[in-house]
């Protein structure tokens, strides 16, 4: 099962879903901490930490965990969030919303990339909030950012487990896609930044050529970067693509009377 990435792929692809610690914070129900056992193992992650819970242990934990018997073992119960997330180089909590502040906050599709990718150099800790009234803003302004799983806006609140299970399962579909593309790859797929780069230097070439005007702008940058992504150029063609920028822009000056 690719959970995590082999030495023999490039760097950036250490990624291990066995670094992503879930978090539960106060949880009252025994039921839920099973069932989030086996969310963890469906999908490949282990390490789960349990803030105060309410009861536990508890046989309605251990039931609705069914084949996960082990999750639940190795779980750790801690007395606070402080300790749950001590040695965490990311911390991002899952809320329906941000609360009194505004706090980035990102759809659970864009943020599995980014807490895999994270894991790669470290321990990343995601906090779910109590069955009741989820995490406090105190606990919510520890994290780096939200995770919100998009619902229905007349009720967006997710039963606990159910929540865990949808991020989690997002975290395996990323590790899956990017599993596939580092083993069958000879290059490494471009990251955010080398796409940006790109992306940036595009709108300038295409501003200098008079093919795109920013007074104008239109959806045909919007069109262009949705391109590109949905290729996932690896980081030679990203750079190649730059050469060929490169090159235009110093047609269009040399030909520019
Ligand atoms: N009534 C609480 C929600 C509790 S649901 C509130 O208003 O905050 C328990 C936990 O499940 C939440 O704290 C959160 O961690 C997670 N959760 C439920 N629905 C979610 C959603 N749509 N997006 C992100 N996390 C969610």
């Amino acid at each position: 099962m690719p959970v995590s990435a082999s030495d023999d792929r490039p760097d950036h692809a250490q990624f291990d879903l066995l670094k992503l610690r879930i978090v539960l914070v106060e949880p009252s129900h025994p039921g839920n901490i099973g069932g989030v056992a086996r969310a963890l193992k469906t999908m490949g992650l282990s390490q789960l930490v349990l803030v105060a819970p309410k009861r536990y242990p508890d046989p309605q934990a251990e039931w609705r965990a069914a084949g996960a018997q082990d999750v639940l073992q190795q779980a750790r119960v801690v007395d606070s969030v402080d300790e749950a997330i001590a040695e965490c180089h990311l911390v991002v909590g899952t809320s329906t919303r941000s609360r009194t502040l505004p706090w980035p906050i990102h759809p659970v599709v864009e943020a599995a990339p980014k807490l895999l990718a994270a894991s790669a150099h470290g321990p990343v800790a995601i906090l779910f909030g109590r069955e009741d009234n989820g995490l406090s803003n105190d606990e919510l302004q520890r994290c780096h950012f939200h995770v919100a799983i998009p619902a229905n806006p007349e009720y967006s609140s997710l039963n606990l487990a159910m929540a865990v299970q949808v991020l989690c399962y997002e975290l395996f579909r990323h590790s899956e896609l990017s599993t596939a593309i580092d083993s069958s790859w000879d290059k490494r797929a471009a990251r955010s930044d080398e796409l940006e780069g790109f992306f940036g230097h595009l709108e300038t070439v295409l501003t200098e050529i008079d093919f795109h005007d920013p007074s104008n702008p239109g959806q045909a940058l919007t069109r262009l970067r949705r391109l590109f992504t949905r290729i996932r150029p690896d980081e030679t063609e990203v750079a190649m693509l730059r050469g060929v920028l490169s090159h235009v822009q110093r047609a269009a000056r040399l030909s520019d009377p």
